[in-house]
């Protein structure tokens, strides 16, 4: 990690702040409308509202002096909007998305999903975190320095994400040109803690297989044959039982795995977060952040074999399970794929017949945390906190992130965020933390200004 005194003071920096305080109630009072609109942008809703949304982000950047134009490719409006720097600056693309996942049972919100309250200092919503909160953070870092903007900006608002961006990769085929920059903020992740900025720097890859275990051609009866002839459910059940360790580590050879930065986290907090049963310890080895977010994982997701409800005195002659195997930042999927393929056969047990198919696969993302960039950006988010960010990892993927790094590999990626450990995006009361948003909004500011006086230098 680089110390943050190794990189300039921002002469600029107090004013900025300043400036962003006196914005913070028009930043807020725009995020509030955007949260009203309920864009949710799952097929059963109604997809007028997501037309809605995306017209109020265009409006939105074209107050701030941003050429604008909505685009869709098949899927959902993205928002695309640009405006020049000065002569020789950096640009600056910024992400974000419009849509929002639904709201689920409004019984379980202490107030209504699509009326934006605030309590203590959070303000609850759906979408006042993911990812609204990200789009008001580049309109604030646009409007700190309106009229005298340091770098070019152009800003890309999804309107998929949450339904897994599958218009994107034509998106980026087609309109990439207009979306090249030097950097990239990608503001869909979050902070490490209130009070701990964070830069996400891995995420995990994905494998997903379908495996099918077969020890004869037909059923037959349990009382005539068992004990000579296999079944092919305990082939199967005895199968997946090689893939960990008595640790409960994966088993599987071949597979990469790193070390996640060192971060303060709990047994008792994993135990807290995730509903594990008392008595029931924890698998793996080594820290439990690594366990989670750059070591593979490997889970049993479904099993084809009769239900018990309908099952009889048979040997049942095929059965087929579904696993979903996470794998390390750098790994490359279909290496994976074929390690885990050549593991499933090799501890075929009794000699049964394994198929293996490929359901699903996503690359992982590993920034390269280093450079220029990185150190004025871990410097802007030390300009707002007064604390460097901390390396975190997610241990689930991002599709965009991926795409993004493969459509733009010179450019610098910053996956940044404005959700915390309370915000609960995707569940009931999702809430955005006023106070650490405003500094995220100062983060951002400072980002630019930062990265314009690289340009000049
Ligand atoms: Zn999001």
């Amino acid at each position: 990690m680089t110390d943050a005194s190794t990189t300039t003071d921002l002469p600029e920096l107090s004013s900025l702040r300043d400036t962003v305080r006196g914005l913070m109630p028009g930043l807020r009072s725009d995020l509030e409308a955007l949260t009203r609109i309920p864009s949710v942008s799952l097929p059963a809703f109604d997809q007028t509202h997501v037309d809605a949304s995306a017209l109020a982000t265009a409006e939105l950047l074209r107050a701030e002096g941003l050429e604008v134009e909505i685009v869709r490719e098949g899927g959902a409006p993205a928002v695309i909007g640009h405006i020049d720097g000065p002569e020789g600056a950096p640009t600056v693309l910024l992400y974000a998305h419009h849509d929002v996942q639904p709201p689920g049972d409004d019984a379980d919100w202490d107030s209504a999903p699509f009326e934006p309250t605030e309590r203590a200092g959070r303000l609850y919503g759906r979408g006042a975190a993911d990812d609204k909160a990200g789009i008001m953070a580049h309109i604030a870092a646009l409007r700190a320095h309106k009229g005298a903007l340091p770098v070019g900006v152009t800003v890309f608002v999804e309107g998929e994400e949450e339904v897994g961006s599958d218009s994107l990769m034509t998106i980026l085929e087609r309109h990439g040109d207009k979306l090249a920059a030097d950097a990239i903020v990608l503001a869909d992740s979050m902070n490490w803690d209130i009070g701990t900025p964070a830069l996400t720097t891995t995420l995990r890859g994905l494998i997903r297989v379908v495996v099918t275990v077969s020890t004869l051609d037909h059923g037959v009866h349990s009382g005539m044959f068992g004990g000579a002839v296999p079944d092919a459910i305990s082939a199967l059940v005895r199968l997946i039982s090689t893939l960990h360790d008595d640790e409960g580590n994966v088993a599987v050879a071949g597979l990469k795995a790193g070390e996640a930065a060192d971060l303060d986290f709990s047994e008792e907090r994993l135990r807290e977060e995730s509903g594990l049963l008392d008595g029931v310890s924890t698998i793996g080895s080594g820290s439990l952040l690594s366990r989670m977010w750059t070591k593979p994982s490997l889970t049993t997701i479904g099993i084809n074999a009769p239900s018990v409800e309908k099952s009889s005195n048979t040997l049942v002659p095929t059965a087929s399970a579904k696993l979903s195997m996470r794998i390390a930042a750098d790994e490359a999927p279909m290496d994976a794929f074929a390690a885990l393929e050549e593991h499933l056969r090799e501890h075929a047990p009794w000699g049964a017949k394994v198929e293996v198919t490929l359901d699903d696969q996503g690359a992982g993302f590993a920034a390269d945390a280093s450079g220029p960039v990185y150190d004025q950006a871990r410097a802007a988010f030390a300009d707002a906190w007064g604390t460097e960010p901390v390396d975190i990892g997610v241990g689930g993927s991002i599709p965009f992130v991926a795409a993004f790094a493969e459509r733009f590999p010179d450019a610098a990626i910053l996956v940044t965020g404005v959700e915390d450990p309370d915000t609960r995006a995707h569940g009931a009361n999702e809430s955005l933390h006023l106070g650490e948003f405003e500094k995220v909004c100062v983060a951002e500011a400072a980002l630019f200004a930062r990265l314009g006086a690289m340009g000049r230098s």
